[in-house]
């Protein structure tokens, strides 16, 4: 055989003793032998099942590093545990939770790994609390999740309910936003931030979807109740993108009673639709009441300010200037999507870096074209709003405000004139967004702009001036 296996494990040993507590060293990691290395398995014998339990719940991070380094990204473990010489002389093998999805004992599929956290989504014999993979990504975390006003509810609601889950009003937690305004971000985030102050809490995040399969496959194999005690247990339940539910009866309705019995004992749900709730199709009123009686609160997409701010901190981290003028450009021409907002800034650094030269607006403009410009055609009143706010030197909460100073209202006639022009929004809704005016006014100041710009040629020049910001985006 082999020596490789034991100058690994002497390898993985010399960076564990400067990790754990030398009692810690003593205990669990002297009584080990390695065995063997075979297509990447490690295979450790340990004394006892009990041995094995306790190093893959205490120590599996910090085994899963060390196998990573020496034995390789493929790198895996098993243990070996000799079986008692009175019945067998023979071993049993055991995967570590590094290996394979344990198998989870409650009969339904391993839930998909998520996170590089630790991986126990199987009960743990002898110990009282649940042990469960939590499924959390530890990349979307609050400090990552820049706050601005298209966020601050939702952001400040999570917070709160990581500090003192189930204890709030905000049960459940109803987060909703159309795609890639950050919905993910902020259950992982809460998540996250729970487990950090509570570690003894169980949090679980799952996706509507593998609930869905999960209860399928328990039904399949008479595991109803199981699969319901299951997520009875859990602490903080978060389910994300909870539309995939439409028209599921046979799930909506399990959850339905997950959902009662979490809330009577004081547990935490957080929910994400795509919809506002009372707008999900195909979903049962008791359920959407249910969603009512805690707080629901929308993300919204991401104002000038907020794309600029989530562009420095994507450069920030990694260690990428970009000149100025192109962060105003990226920032002023990806709006509706912080998800295509990322994909246009990998794309650009991956660019930098492998031409190392700086990136410009033209190779900006190229990489938005592609990623971006067909699926954002409009723009929205939002946006005029500030185009022209940001010409004045005003802001749109000044612009909305109910004066008759010629500046603001000059001002406010521009953004309604160039919103009926360049959005699809209608006369109600440009309105209602310019200063909660009714559609009269707006037709009157479109009108009234129309008008100046036949007669007055100074103001034509400035006009053209806010128009031509439009019409480049
Ligand atoms: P959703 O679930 O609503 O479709 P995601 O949570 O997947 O959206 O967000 C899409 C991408 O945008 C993710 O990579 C996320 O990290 C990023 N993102 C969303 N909101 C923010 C924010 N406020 N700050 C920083 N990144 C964000
Ligand atoms: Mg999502």
């Amino acid at each position: 055989m082999s020596k490789d296996h034991v100058e690994i494990w002497n390898s993985c040993l010399s960076v564990i003793k400067d990790n754990v507590t030398e009692q810690g060293y003593k205990t669990w990691f002297e009584p080990i032998v390695p065995l063997s290395l075979t297509d990447n398995v490690l295979t450790l014998q340990v004394p006892t099942q009990f041995f094995y339990e306790y190093l893959e719940v205490h120590y599996i991070d910090l085994l899963k590093t060390v196998i990573k380094r020496f034995v390789g990204a493929k790198g895996k473990l098993e243990y070996r545990i000799p079986v008692d010489s009175a019945n067998s002389s023979g071993t049993i093998t055991l995967p570590s939770s590094n290996r394979n999805y344990p198998k989870n004992p409650i009969g339904q599929p391993a839930p998909q790994r998520l996170s590089e956290g630790p991986i126990n989504p199987f009960v743990i014999p002898g110990l009282k609390k649940l042990q469960i993979d939590s499924q959390l990504n530890e990349n979307y975390t609050f400090e990552n999740f820049i706050e601005g006003e298209c966020n601050r509810l939702a952001r400040s609601a999570g917070l709160k309910i990581a500090k003192e889950p189930g204890k709030t009003a905000f049960n459940p937690l109803v987060i909703y936003s159309s795609t890639g305004l950050g919905k993910t971000h902020l259950c992982h985030a809460i998540g996250l931030e729970t487990k950090r102050l509570h570690p003894e809490k169980t949090v679980l995040y799952v996706q509507a979807e593998q609930l869905s399969t999960q209860y399928v496959t328990a039904n399949k194999n008479n595991n109803r109740p199981d699969f319901i005690n299951f997520y009875q247990m859990i602490d903080v339940l978060i389910i994300d993108d909870i539309q995939f539910l439409s028209g599921k009866a046979g799930t909506q309705d399990v959850f339905f009673h997950i959902f009662n019995h979490l809330q009577q004992n004081n547990k935490q749900i957080v929910i994400t639709s795509d919809k506002f709730p009372s707008e999900l199709q195909g979903m049962e009123d008791r359920l959407l009441s249910r969603f009512k009686w805690g707080l629901t609160a929308d993300l919204q997409s991401p104002d000038l300010t907020t794309r600029t701010s989530i562009i420095r901190e994507k450069l920030h981290d990694n260690g990428i200037t970009f000149p100025e003028e192109v962060i105003q450009y990226i920032a002023s021409n990806v709006r509706n999507n912080i998800r295509e907002l990322e994909g246009v800034m990998n794309s650009l650094m991956a660019q930098s870096l492998l031409n190392k030269k700086s990136v410009t607006i033209d190779m900006a403009q190229q990489i938005i074209d592609r990623f971006v410009r067909n699926t954002v055609k409009e723009v929205s009143v939002e946006y005029i709003i500030n185009i022209v706010c940001e010409f004045f030197k005003i802001t749109p909460e000044q612009m909305a405000l109910n004066t008759r100073k010629q500046q603001v209202v000059q001002a406010r006639q521009i953004a309604m004139y160039l919103s009926k022009k360049y959005s699809n929004a209608s006369l109600v809704s440009i309105g209602q967004q310019c200063g909660k005016k009714d559609h009269a006014t707006v037709h009157h100041a479109c009108k009234t702009i129309a008008d100046r710009l036949e007669t007055d040629k100074q103001f034509k020049v400035m006009f053209a001036d806010i128009e031509k910001k439009i019409a480049l985006s």
